[in-house]
């Protein structure tokens, strides 16, 4: 083992668990874009599926296709598509398309009348983000389109959504003013004819903090993994979840030094006294963040260290002073926390970004492992 990725599919069934507790009568989407931030999507989709999450989510159609390929046949939304994607294997692949603009309802249409059969389809309104979505004043020409599709037999309406800016911040003024916008969008598609069977707004955030944003369905990205969207607000065991995924390496080397020896390139840290250095084999192309130079905190021979000097493509080097380590030895990067770790929040704080980011973006040469009850 030189470095994995521990994924714990317990604490991901458990988390779905405490999602669906919080949320009553509302389903759950599990949201496994992006490799399930970084957790690896198959497995954690099936952990989330024995756990009750009645939906996947997946940001384009290649997500949404390789659960298919993987066996899974429950409902899965895939929402970020652009013109000339593969939207017929999506129809044929019974995929739910979330559609946000007279645009993708053509392509939707022209890959029913190729597939031979109807698309269910969820109607996306920018309620406020201003990201994806059709602006409110887009949304009467959107209803339309789709109710003559659905009134033609090539569509069915199943769901109208849309995606909030700032729900990790419940106070702020765009939160009531896109759930006001929404439920305006909402009474205009039903006036209009839209018997939706799922309304969703909330994403983590909203599905923590915001009961009234609720609606049918709540779409949990980072909570599934065990993640806190609101570290403010309160850790993950705050909200009764557990991080998945403890990330580990095997020391590659352990050394001891003398005063004024410096480490890594540009010598940004050098040591100012005699110490132990022990060699980590990830760098930033396994994910672990430049940014970290001199500030990622590690756990070796139980003692939580910083990161010394730059870390570089494969490898960083961290001071352990005068503590005792041999190659080979354990290094946990980070995981739940309960064993004096860092946690990917301490990491996301060290290196000034979102604990989203610190663990998506985990490279492919680091394995993950899976363990749990049900591990696959
Ligand atoms: C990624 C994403 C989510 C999940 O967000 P979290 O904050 O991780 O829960 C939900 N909805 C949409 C549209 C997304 O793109």
């Amino acid at each position: 083992m030189r470095a994995e990725a521990r994924i714990d599919l317990d604490a991901i069934r458990g988390n779905i668990a405490a999602v669906r507790a919080r949320v009553g009568s509302a389903a759950v989407m599990a949201v496994v874009k992006s490799d399930a931030y970084g957790h690896g999507m198959v497995p954690c989709a099936r952990a989330a599926r024995e756990a009750g999450a009645t939906w996947l989510g997946t940001a384009v159609v290649e997500e949404a296709l390789a659960l298919r390929a993987a066996g899974d046949t429950g409902r899965v939304l895939t929402w970020l598509w652009a013109p000339g994607d593969a939207f017929e294997d999506a129809v044929r692949a019974d995929v739910d398309i979330s559609v946000s603009g007279l645009w993708a309802m053509r392509e939707v249409v022209a890959a029913t009348r190729a597939a031979g059969r109807p698309a269910r389809v969820h109607l996306k309104a920018d309620t406020g983000l201003g990201r994806n979505g059709c602006t409110p004043a887009e949304w009467p020409a959107l209803v339309d389109a789709a109710l003559k599709a659905q009134a033609d037999g090539m569509v069915e309406v199943v769901g109208l959504w849309s995606h909030f800016a700032c729900a990790d911040e419940p106070l702020h003024p765009s939160v009531a003013a896109q759930l006001t916008e929404f439920t305006a969008l909402l009474e205009h598609a039903e006036r209009c004819g839209v018997t939706p069977e799922v309304r969703h707004l909330a994403n983590s955030p909203a599905t923590l903090l915001l009961p009234e944003s609720h609606f049918d369905l709540v779409r949990v990205g980072l909570a599934t993994y065990g993640l806190s969207p609101v570290p403010d607000v309160g850790d993950p065991a705050h909200f009764g979840l557990r991080p998945a995924m403890t990330l580990v390496a095997s020391l590659a080397g352990v050394k001891r030094v003398p005063a004024g020896h410096g480490v890594s390139y540009g010598h940004a840290w050098v040591a100012s006294k005699e110490t132990t250095l022990a060699l980590v084999p990830t760098g930033y192309a396994d994910g672990i963040p430049r940014h970290a130079s001199n500030t990622g905190p590690v756990l070796v021979a139980g003692h939580r260290r910083t990161i010394a000097g730059r870390v570089a493509m494969d490898q960083f080097v961290v001071d352990l002073g005068d503590d005792e380590a041999a190659a080979g030895d354990e290094a946990i990067l980070f995981g739940p926390g309960d064993h004096g770790e860092p946690t990917a929040e301490d990491w996301a704080v060290a290196t000034g970004t979102i604990s989203y980011e610190i663990v998506t973006r985990i490279g492919v040469r680091v394995p993950r492992v899976y363990g749990g009850t049900a591990a696959p």
